[in-house]
């Protein structure tokens, strides 16, 4: 058995983020787990930097460096890899290990009936009254209030929805341009929380404050506190989630029923087939720690513990669909509905696109919603007679639009603008071709090339990546001749993936490299900052 500092103090030298060397070099061990996503080209580079760096810094091996992919399964690859390190630094110290894993609390919990009601937080970031008292500078600690002016549905058909939304910024002092990202911060669904109460038997009301039992923590509380129940479920913690094996582990010990709790210690467990069960159970049923609650139905976990296991409601990321330059005050974006049904039959609603669908502008007051900018390194050339060739199917069409309004913007001005090159890719032209009209008129007025692939529309798929494949010319003349910019933007897991293997075949075969040249020839791209990705999964 661990004892709890020294627990912390490898946890600490886990968590790749914090990272810094102790001063004696002479108890410098070297553990690394890096949390990585292979869809993403830098895959987990900051971990295996670290434990190169640790390395030359004079620190022991104490145990090989994990990598976690989030696009499989980064729960599994983490207990995998802790199962294995535990007894690897219990024999580096001469520990004795039980085996035996004791369940600690790291927050304790605090009744606090006779707070003053105007020191309960209610939904703030991080500042008290924040949201009554908006004060720049607006920032993710402190987000704007910014309402909503327009919110319509862009789909014509298909039965799935994709949202247009204007947010007004109008005296927030914040600034954006093309390519930027809006953050949104959502608050989870009222039935869903209310659900989760009831299945703790909670007072929803109760005012609260979880204190860290760390006194050395910067850490005081998990989220701002006091506050209630129902805020903390609401505003604060990601209930919809799928819960990883560590909550699992938690919730059984809260189980009357001897079988429950053998089955959520299963599915917690290392075991192929404690793995095989989380897999289908849990994450191949997309099951949410309400849905756990209601299927496994001697589990009573008191809420405060639930509060502390669910990870932080996290702000939502949007890639902004305006230019600055026609748009100074308002911030678009472009929002597909996350809406599917489950193995179980449940139907699950994204947080943030549910919270925004249901943010109607029809009264006199318009919606508010907590936002705030992120800058980004997504940028036109600063020369707009440089050409430019953007793929974006879907929602990846969104920075574009705010692209192709500013280039449009310039040439109204008078000045020169290069070749603007547009790939856009949906399922049927008569259903969701968002924006189709405004594209339309683009390439009237000259200022666009569009190039569409639809493909539901015949029995052959049709992509984007096809159409690149059969514009190889016009590719490589902007690209390789004419030293123009490409961007790509929407799904990393495939389409990113896709996009970026035909250019480097078109690379290679048009200016005659083999594929390792077209491949350093893309990275040269890169770091000149002629191609760049704005993509997720
Ligand atoms: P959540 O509650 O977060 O649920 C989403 C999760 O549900 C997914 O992660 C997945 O695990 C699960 N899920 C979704 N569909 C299914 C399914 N069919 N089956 C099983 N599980 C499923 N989105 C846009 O619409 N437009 C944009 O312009 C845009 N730009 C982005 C830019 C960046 C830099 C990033 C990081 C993301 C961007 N996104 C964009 C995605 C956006 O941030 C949100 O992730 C998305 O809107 C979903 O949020 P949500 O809260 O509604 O869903
Ligand atoms: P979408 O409608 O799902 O896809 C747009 C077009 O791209 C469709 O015609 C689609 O074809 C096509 N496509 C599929 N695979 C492709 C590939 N490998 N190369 C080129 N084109 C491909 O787009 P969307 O709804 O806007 O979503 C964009 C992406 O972001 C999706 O992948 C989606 O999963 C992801 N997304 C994730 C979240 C989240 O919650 N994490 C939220 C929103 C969107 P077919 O469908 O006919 O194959």
């Amino acid at each position: 058995m661990m004892n709890r500092s020294f627990r912390r103090y490898c946890h600490f030298l886990v968590n790749v983020d914090n990272f810094c060397l102790p001063r004696n070099r002479s108890l410098t061990i070297d553990k690394v787990f890096g949390l990585g996503n292979k869809t993403y080209e830098h895959y987990n580079k900051v971990a295996i930097y670290v434990d190169k760096r640790l390395e030359e810094l004079g620190a022991n091996r104490v145990f090989e460096a994990g990598m976690g992919d989030d696009d499989a399964n980064i729960e599994d690859d983490f207990i995998t890899w802790k199962d294995r390190f535990w007894p690897a630094v219990c024999d580096h110290f001469g520990i004795e290990g039980s085996g035996e894993e004791v369940l600690m609390r790291q927050y304790r919990l605090l009744e606090q009936p006779d707070v003053q009601p105007d020191r309960i937080y209610k939904g703030e970031i991080a500042r008290l009254h924040s949201m009554q008292n908006q004060r720049p500078p607006f920032d993710a600690k402190n987000p704007f209030l910014a309402p909503i002016r327009v919110n319509k549905e862009l789909h014509k058909g298909g039965g799935r929805s994709c949202m247009h939304i204007e947010l007004d910024i109008e005296g927030s002092k914040m600034r954006y341009d093309a390519g930027d990202h809006a953050a949104l911060y959502p608050i989870n669904d009222t039935y869903l929380v209310n659900k989760l109460g009831e299945l703790c038997n909670a007072e929803m009301d109760t005012v609260f404050s979880l204190i860290n039992t760390d006194t050395d923590s910067s850490k005081k509380h998990p989220f701002p506190c006091p506050t209630t129940y129902r805020t903390a479920l609401t505003h604060y913690l990601e209930i919809t989630a799928i819960p990883r094996t560590h909550i699992l582990k938690e919730l059984a010990e809260y189980c009357s029923d001897d079988k429950d709790k053998e089955f959520l210690r299963e599915m917690a467990s290392i075991t192929p087939e404690g793995k095989k069960k989380y897999q289908k159970w849990i994450q191949d049923a997309c099951r949410n720690i309400v849905h756990i609650l209601e299927d496994v139905k001697s589990c009573k976990p008191p809420i405060d513990h639930v509060c502390e296991l669910l990870p932080r409601l996290q702000p939502r990321y949007y890639s902004i669909s305006s230019s600055a330059k026609l748009h100074p005050t308002n911030v678009h974006i472009t929002a597909v509905l996350v809406q599917y049904e489950t193995p179980t039959g449940r139907i699950n609603n994204g947080v943030a696109t549910t919270y925004l669908k249901n943010k109607t502008v029809e009264g006199e007051e318009p919606p508010r919603v907590p936002v705030f900018i992120r800058k980004s390194q997504f940028r036109l050339p600063n020369k707009p007679e440089i050409p430019v060739i953007m793929v974006g199917p879907g929602t990846g069409l969104a920075p574009f639009r705010g692209f192709i309004q500013e280039r449009q913007f310039l040439r109204d001005e008078g000045k020169t603008v290069g070749d603007t090159v547009l790939y856009f890719g949906c399922r049927k032209r008569s259903q969701d071709f968002i924006y189709q009209e405004e594209l339309e008129k683009y390439v009237q007025s000259g200022v666009l090339n569009l190039k569409t692939a639809f493909s539901r529309d015949q029995a052959e798929k049709e992509y984007v990546s096809h159409l690149l494949e059969k514009d190889e010319d016009l590719i490589w003349d902007i690209l390789g001749e004419r030293k123009g910019h490409f961007y790509i933007c929407g799904d990393a897991k495939n389409m990113a993936v896709d996009v970026r293997n035909i250019l480097v075949r078109i690379i290679s075969k048009k200016g005659n490299m083999s594929e390792t040249d077209a491949q350093q020839y893309l990275k040269k791209m890169e770091t000149q900052k002629r191609y760049s990705a704005d993509v997720w999964s």
